[in-house]
């Protein structure tokens, strides 16, 4: 039976960088709802022009839009054993979603670790953050620097910061977190599947923490 896990937290959390750590020893597909906006943005397709609008000022993709990409997604044959979903569901409408997807896939979600990060240090995380052009592999100036300045260790391609990594649009997208995807901590916990990770740990002890959660 496939197994899914939610990796919940505010933008800046950790949840991509713990992603690409434990999605392969897990044995699990990493899916970005992020970094497949990304991909259709760089390859202009209509996915892409029309999720541009609203990332850019930090609001979420419509819920239907979203919805149906993820669907897809966990249709590939990557995910026959599951997948471990970084950033999505980013709302209770699409938590719903994914639940009525994973029961049609034969499966449900066995676990949310909730990494949790106070508000003050997300704006220093994210203004901070350096991607990577080829694949999305994440870096920090201070807290994770690459081996060599502004190039990828994983595939030496060039790093870049993020529009939406802007100070002005940071502030909206904790905000966004804070209305729309929040309310997911009381749904999740109600479901009995939260685990609470300190966030503000180290990198390999968060993902010491998140092994643990996920393997108990
Ligand atoms: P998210 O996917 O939740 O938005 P990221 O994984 O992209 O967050 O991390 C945001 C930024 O914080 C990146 O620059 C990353 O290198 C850095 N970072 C991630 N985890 C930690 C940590 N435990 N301590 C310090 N910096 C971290
Ligand atoms: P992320 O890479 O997770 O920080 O996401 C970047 C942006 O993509 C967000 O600010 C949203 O505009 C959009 N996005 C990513 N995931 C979702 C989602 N599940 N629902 C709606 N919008 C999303």
């Amino acid at each position: 039976m496939p197994k899914y896990i939610v990796l919940l937290g505010p933008p800046g959390a950790g949840k991509g960088t713990q992603a690409q750590l434990v999605a392969e020893k897990l044995g699990l597909a990493h899916i970005s709802s992020g970094d497949i906006f990304r991909e259709n943005l760089k390859a202009q397709t209509a996915l892409g022009t029309l999720a541009q609008s609203y990332m850019t000022k930090g609001d979420l993709v419509p819920d239907d839009v979203t919805i149906a990409m993820i669907r897809e997604r966990l249709q590939r044959a990557d995910c026959a054993a599951g997948a471990l979903l970084d950033g999505f569901p980013r709302t209770p409408a699409q938590a719903d979603a994914l639940a009525a997807m994973l029961a049609d896939l034969g499966g449900d979600v066995k676990c949310v670790p909730l990494i949790s990060v106070p508000a003050e240090v997300l704006v220093e995380r994210l203004t901070g953050r350096m991607s990577c052009r080829a694949a999305g592999h994440v870096y920090h100036v201070m807290y994770n620097p690459p081996k060599v300045a502004g190039i990828c260790d994983e595939d030496g391609s060039e790093l870049y910061q993020r529009d939406d990594d802007k100070p002005e649009t940071v502030k909206n997208r904790i905000a966004v977190y804070e209305r729309q995807t929040a309310p997911l901590i009381a749904y999740y916990t109600a479901r009995g599947l939260l685990v609470e990770i300190d966030g503000t740990q180290p990198i390999d002890r968060v993902a010491e923490d998140l092994l643990a959660a996920v393997t108990r």
